[in-house]
């Protein structure tokens, strides 16, 4: 198989991550005898100190050009602490979603047996879990109109979603749960929230053209309690981007570490392949920051872009293989670790790049 693949490292740790996980996508091409063809583009911090732009043209350009992105993280202490900035690297990442028509943001939350006492959860009410979340993300309060009033004393974000934002959702989750244990709970606050009652509604009407999933509906805040409570009771989960957005991150402590989650955003165009984690300028430059997402986050890439599941497969037992074998990284080692088996990215790469 013959691909273009967008190499979009962007800022901090995202530019360390990204050169590893690129690199297994070479050792599975050659593996496989696939060609996969790489580029690579500016995003984030990097692009606005180069063009002025946090998406420039140019990226776009070769980005819908592409068959698949490899993206790695945006985001700059510079502007965490100063709210009034105008132009900032979050800009270039809300615009890349939208200009791609990305949808639908895939995150499967599922614990490698290895670090089930690095979550701070319970082993015995983590073991099995296994989660795939399907996050709205072109909608909802981040793309509705905002502002202030009353001489800047009250502001306001609009929520809104429309019919058909709901139902291309709701058909790539009832999809997936088809190939999975046909469950498939949907999360809205339709007590309270008008958006909410619209998509329970649209949920409810797409459920009858799939009558061997089995649909529940929870609100917001049941839901995040029983993540907490029961992970194993969810199989795919199906809500807005606000909620997705918390409750996902709520979900990666199941996981263990935010450095071992992968995530798909995908559309009807080229998808985009990352690790759920920021650029993490604490640790960036100390060469300690966890490659396993983002050699996930390709893992993904393989199997959704692309369809190739056995490759994929063989991504996620090297990195099983891995952990088997006793290596960590800091962020998912314990006090039990020997010292020599605590990796730095490059290192615990490599261990990945021998096992594939
Ligand atoms: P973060 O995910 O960058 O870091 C949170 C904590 O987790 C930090 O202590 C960090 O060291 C640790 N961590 C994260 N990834 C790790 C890895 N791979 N290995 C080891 N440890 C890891 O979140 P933050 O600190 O809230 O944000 C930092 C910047 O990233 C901000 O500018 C934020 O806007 C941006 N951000 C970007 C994205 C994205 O690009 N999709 C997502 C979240 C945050």
């Amino acid at each position: 198989m013959k691909k273009n693949i967008l190499v979009v490292p962007g800022d901090g740790i995202g530019q360390e991550v990204t050169e590893v996980g690129k690199k297994v996508l070479d050792a599975i091409a050659k593996k496989f005898g696939h060609e996969f063809i790489y580029d690579e583009a500016l995003i984030g911090h990097v692009a606005i100190e180069a063009t002025g732009s946090p998406l420039p043209d140019e990226t776009l350009v070769k980005m819908k050009a592409s068959d698949a992105i490899l993206f790695g993280a945006v985001g700059h202490p510079k502007y965490d602490n100063d709210p009034t900035a105008k132009v900032r690297p979050e800009q270039g990442l809300l615009k890349m979603r939208k200009e791609l028509g990305l949808y639908a943001n895939l995150r499967p939350i599922k614990l490698f047996d290895e670090l089930l006492d690095a979550s701070s959860i319970k082993p015995e009410i983590l073991r099995g879990a296994d989660i795939l979340f399907f996050r709205e993300l072109t909608g909802d309060i981040y793309f509705g109109e905002k502002g202030r009033k009353n001489d800047g004393n009250t502001a306001y974000d609009v929520a809104e979603y429309s019919r058909f934002e709901v139902e291309r959702i709701a058909r790539k989750a009832f999809d997936a749960a088809r190939t999975r244990r046909k469950k498939l709970c949907s999360v809205d606050k339709a007590n309270v929230i008008e958006t909410s009652r619209l998509w329970r509604e649209v949920i409810q009407k797409i459920a009858l053209e799939y009558p061997d999933v089995e649909v529940e509906h929870q609100f917001v805040d049941a839901t995040a309690m029983l993540l907490i409570k029961d992970p194993k009771r969810f199989d795919v989960v199906v809500t807005a981007n606000l909620f997705g957005d918390i409750l996902t991150d709520e979900a990666s402590q199941i996981a263990g570490s935010m450095g071992m989650l992968a995530s798909a955003s995908i559309g009807d165009g080229t998808g985009v392949y990352e690790p759920i984690h920021g650029s993490a300028h604490d640790i960036t430059g100390k060469g300690v920051a966890n490659p396993l997402a983002s050699i996930l986050s390709a893992a993904l890439l393989l199997d959704i872009s692309f369809g190739l599941k056995k490759e994929s497969e063989a991504v996620i037992n090297a990195v099983d293989g891995v952990l088997k074998a006793g290596f960590r990284t800091r962020d998912i080692a314990d006090a039990n670790t020997p010292a020599a088996s605590i990796l730095g990215t490059n290192a615990i790469g490599e261990e990945v790049l021998k096992r594939i």
